[in-house]
């Protein structure tokens, strides 16, 4: 089974990737976890996709494909989190799949509106450590746990991030729509309810 988490920044696509994830086992594939990790370290690939992280803007597409060319595992159960993000991923992604003999199974289109996606993006909090992630209101850390704010979530940079995604992003939503595959979650419900939403679409075995 081949997921696509699609959605606006903060939708909660990682919250529910990490859940099914650890429920399931399915293997998470976040391109932004792998990038924010690429950067930590100072890798080729974090040195080049820094400067267009810190603006709110898309990585090139073929540096985020040879990414996904490298970590899609040959089997097993996946959640693409945060990939596609443009057309040409998508197309790229169709073509990888197919040469393996794969395709996607179900697009879940995290739909909220602009409201609800800046407080949860200005509310979220991560544990620098593991990368678990909180929200002020919605889900605090745990009393004395430390936890930091994404600096892409200051709002200069949330704006921008949410222009890109508009732009960019959401014309795949007919993309998906068009094959049959897409799935619409109403995003804004809580944790709890968008995650049984999902777990009913993809059935119990899975
Ligand atoms: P994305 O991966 O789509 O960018 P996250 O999963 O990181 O989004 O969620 C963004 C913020 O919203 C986090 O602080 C998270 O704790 C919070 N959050 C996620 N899902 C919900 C929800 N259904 N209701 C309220 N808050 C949520
Ligand atoms: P995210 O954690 O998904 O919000 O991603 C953080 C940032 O990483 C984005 O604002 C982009 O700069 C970059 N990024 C993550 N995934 C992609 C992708 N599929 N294509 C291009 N850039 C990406």
């Amino acid at each position: 089974m081949i997921l696509v988490f699609l959605g606006p920044p903060g939708a909660g696509k990682g919250t529910q990737a990490k859940l099914l994830s650890k429920e399931k086992g399915y293997v998470h594939i976040s391109t932004g976890d792998l990038l924010r990790e690429a950067v930590r370290k100072q890798t080729p690939l974090g040195k080049k996709a820094k400067e267009y992280m810190d603006r709110g803007e898309l990585v090139p597409d073929e540096l985020i494909i040879a990414l996904i060319e490298e970590v899609f595992p040959e089997h097993g159960k996946v959640i693409l989190d945060g990939f596609p993000r443009t057309v040409a991923q998508a197309k790229a992604l169709d073509e990888m799949l197919k040469k393996r003999g794969l395709k996607v199974d179900y697009v879940f289109f995290f739909d909220a509106p602009d409201e609800v996606i800046v407080e949860r993006l200005s509310g979220r909090r991560v544990d620098p450590e593991t990368g678990e992630v909180y929200h002020v209101k919605f889900n605090p850390p745990p009393p004395g746990k430390k936890v930091v704010q994404r600096e892409d979530d200051k709002p200069e940079v949330v704006r921008k991030r949410l222009a890109v995604y508009r732009e960019q992003t959401a014309p795949l939503i007919d993309y998906y729509e068009r094959k049959g595959i897409l799935k619409k979650l109403d995003a804004t419900k809580p944790i709890e309810e968008v995650y049984a939403e999902i777990k009913e679409v993809i059935g119990n075995g899975d």
